[in-house]
């Protein structure tokens, strides 16, 4: 049968392959989540845009968080390094996974990845996703929280034009807010279009350059690695 023939389901051949794709990625990120939780290590995946900032965010965010916090970091590229190396001189807990021509990170990867890491010492995971605002939302990595963020220079409309990350996300991040008076970005736009499509996810608006939302953003990322597990969500797990 060939790409885009009904089969007997009713469904495309090609919709039913990328469903059974999706659920094999969902085992093994519950599994990934599973060993996390073993190991005592709270997660959380990182979503936004080629250039929002993600990589600069999360050096600040290395830098500000108690010593005795130990991070570990995940970092999903195309083709290099670099991000890697910019968060090698935060924490030696580091390792990248190159995606090739993969716009997104599956659980797989993060498998792999994990085992490049000492569970037994980390506290926190952070999962940097390939910069891109659409797929990576699609894919479950195992993390316990999903963290969306854009920025003043991509514009007011990238709520609206990109709601799924918003459903998706546990927090959003707007970063680079110290750039406004540079750039035809309507702050209450912005919060208009979000609020229309979730009125219960916050936001933090905030600039990696002056540290501005940070108080809130560390708050958030030190209640995530000290939450008392949830004996609910454990069973539904
Ligand atoms: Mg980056
Ligand atoms: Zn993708």
């Amino acid at each position: 049968m060939k790409n885009g023939q009904i089969n007997r389901t009713g469904k495309p051949m090609r919709i039913e392959v990328v469903e059974n794709v999706q659920k094999v990625n969902d085992r093994i990120a519950a599994v990934n989540r599973a060993l996390l939780h073993e190991h005592g290590v709270r997660s959380f995946n990182l979503i936004g845009a080629p250039g929002c900032g993600k990589t600069a965010w999360l050096e600040r965010t290395l830098a500000s968080l108690p010593a005795g916090l130990v991070v570990g970091v995940l970092t999903g590229d195309l083709a290099t390094t670099r991000d890697a190396e910019r968060i090698a001189a935060h924490t030696p807990h580091v390792a990248q996974i190159n995606t090739g021509r993969g716009c997104h990170l599956e659980a797989h990867q993060v498998q792999e990845g994990l085992s490049r890491l000492d569970l037994e010492v980390i506290d926190l995971l952070v999962i940097e996703n390939v910069g891109n605002l659409i797929c990576p939302v699609s894919w479950d990595l195992g993390q316990d929280a999903t963290v969306g963020m854009f920025s003043v220079t991509e514009g007011d409309d990238k709520p609206a034009k990109h709601p799924y990350i918003v459903l998706a996300a546990d927090l959003l991040l707007l970063n680079k807010t110290d750039l406004l008076p540079y750039v035809p970005f309507r702050p209450a736009r912005f919060r208009a279009d979000l609020a229309a499509i979730r009125d219960d996810v916050p936001c933090i608006e905030g600039s990696v350059a002056t540290g501005a939302g940070f108080d809130a953003w560390l708050d958030w990322v030190t209640r995530l690695v000290v939450r008392v597990e949830d004996p609910l969500e454990e069973a539904r797990s």
